[in-house]
């Protein structure tokens, strides 16, 4: 047994098996490996903080969605959302996997291009396509989901200019319960401005309408939302077989399946209320093969799911810095981990644990990041044991938005890892030095 661990005795009322303001307590169990690598090991190799990816998580994960889809519907495609996590390495894991690429900007668009993906295998969504992005897009190839109407006439405009018949879907939103509704992004269905643009591509005959894309939201707790949205997307595709004669080739129902992370406010944890991929998969599947879509012409169904994917892969690793008391005598803890890297902390509870073996008192701790900036909170208020300087913490699913959203702020970016299917650490982003900032900086003559 090693050395007990001095924690400074103070007075509080005890509430064993008391409900207390945070629920039931708790079981806390440390996190002290990741895919056979002690955290202690990774972190004296690479330095605190750092992020932590595992590819055994995202291949599981990903093999896991990719089952409840393809035995419930004939014809699945995933296509990864590139924004949600865009680190090179990550993107490739997803690849290999068989994802196509989803982005959303002209630099997600080249990142995919570079990580070996071809023209025809990239969705290209989002309302910001420069004339440049839609060029190389039609050059290539790839499906061009329209956002609005500009952006068609745009397209009609570059099919005379390039001779060439660009592959577009557009996107649709609708009403499907989910409030407030995502109704910025694209064509809405239910006051009919989204045949309004289906028929201005089908008349202008110089675009290949090839799908339809939605994507209602993000962590989206109610399976049932995407029937009615799949089923929204069934009417319009055989609306169009109908009025045209026009099969539809892919319906994209986009991502938005909640991860197993908590919301903020959430009286259960994620673990308990996020659906299954097998509800989603029943949701979808059950709306397509039910519509009046004939046998023959069921489309190929796409899933953009980024979110879901990633989040569990993903883990945080930190240092403790010290201890104090707050002024009401709360206990306040300060880790290495500020909120600038940890972008999701704005509307996530996040799973924060010891990294090593601890005492079985726990007291109510607010768990501060290192940036001199009052909005640098990681838990308000975590029933938590006491951590002593230098110890660790871990912080997990945190694979999804953060390594996009993160920013330079006071401190630099730290390395982020992945670990192999075998085990064995790889960095896949370097840290940044004061050189890495410095070198897109510029000093006018006048100031040197
Ligand atoms: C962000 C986004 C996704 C991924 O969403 P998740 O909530 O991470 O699953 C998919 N499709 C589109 C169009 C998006 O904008």
């Amino acid at each position: 047994m090693g050395k007990l661990v001095f924690e400074r005795p103070i007075i509080k009322k005890l509430s064993s098996g008391m409900p207390s303001k945070f629920g039931m307590k708790t079981k806390i169990d440390p996190i002290i490996e990741i895919d056979n690598n002690l955290v202690k090991d990774l972190l004296n190799e690479f330095g605190s903080p750092l992020f932590v990816i595992s590819e055994k998580t995202m291949r599981k994960t990903y093999q896991k969605a990719k089952r409840s889809f393809s035995t419930r519907y004939p014809k699945v495609q995933f296509s990864w959302s590139y924004k949600t996590n865009y680190l090179d390495a990550v993107c490739r894991v997803f690849h290999q996997e068989g994802s196509w690429a989803e982005v959303v900007s002209g630099f997600e668009y080249d990142k995919a291009i570079r990580n070996g993906v071809s023209g025809d295998h990239i969705i290209f969504n989002g309302p910001d396509k420069s004339m440049e992005d839609l060029e190389k897009a039609v050059l290539n190839s790839s499906l061009i989901h329209i956002d609005h109407f500009d952006e068609l006439y745009n397209l009609i405009e570059l099919a005379d200019k390039l001779d060439k018949v660009p592959k577009v879907a557009i996107r649709v939103n609708m009403d499907t319960g989910i409030y407030p509704q995502w109704d910025r992004f694209g064509f809405n269905y239910d006051n009919g401005e989204a045949w309004d643009a289906l028929n201005r591509i089908m008349l202008s005959k110089k675009l290949d309408l090839v799908g339809l894309h939605t994507h209602i939201g993000t962590y989206i707790l109610t399976a049932s939302a995407y029937n009615k949205a799949a089923s929204k997307l069934a009417d319009l595709t055989s609306g169009l077989e109908r009025k045209y004669g026009h099969i539809i080739k892919y319906i994209d129902m986009g991502g938005g399946f909640a991860s197993k992370s908590t919301l903020k406010g959430a009286y259960l944890s994620g673990t308990d209320t996020a659906p299954s991929f097998d509800d989603y998969a029943d949701a979808i599947s059950s709306a397509l093969i039910n519509s009046s879509i004939k046998p023959e012409n069921l489309p190929l169904l796409i899933l953009e799911t980024g979110r879901a994917l990633i989040d569990d892969a993903g883990y945080i690793l930190g240092t403790i810095l010290a201890n104090k008391r707050l002024a009401d005598g709360r206990r306040a803890t300060i880790a290495d981990i500020g909120i600038n890297l940890l972008f999701t902390s704005f509307w996530y509870e996040h799973n924060i644990v010891p990294a090593q073996p601890f005492s079985d008192h726990t007291e109510e701790t607010a768990i501060y990041g290192p940036l001199c900036m009052n909005i640098d909170v990681l838990r308000e208020a975590i029933d938590f044991p006491a951590l002593k300087p230098g110890d660790h913490i871990v912080i997990n699913r945190v694979g999804a938005y953060n390594m996009t959203q993160w920013m330079q702020f006071i401190t630099m970016r730290p390395n982020v890892i992945m670990i192999d299917m075998e085990g064995k650490p790889f960095i896949i982003r370097k840290n940044e030095t004061i050189e890495t900032i410095l070198a897109q900086e510029v000093v006018p003559a006048y100031l040197k």
